[in-house]
């Protein structure tokens, strides 16, 4: 059964974000300066840069299972 989007019930394409060689990391909104630029700190979601994700085409959101990281 294919995934639909939960914003506009299109069919979700399944697929991968690519962060090149660095690992995916989470940051909450309200970081400093410092946290934003620089490669310190984050939350490391996945140490394999290929993030497997559903993309819708239509709204333009990507999802991401975390537990398939
Ligand atoms: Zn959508």
């Amino acid at each position: 059964m294919k995934l639909k989007c939960p914003y506009c019930n299109s069919d979700l394409i399944e697929g991968y974000i690519d962060g090149g060689k660095y690992s995916l990391k989470w940051r909450d909104k309200d970081i400093n300066f410092f946290q934003k630029h620089t490669t310190f700190g984050g939350e490391v979601l996945s140490e394999d840069p290929m993030a497997k994700c559903f993309r819708c085409k239509n709204c333009n959101k990507i999802i991401i299972d975390l537990n398939e990281l």
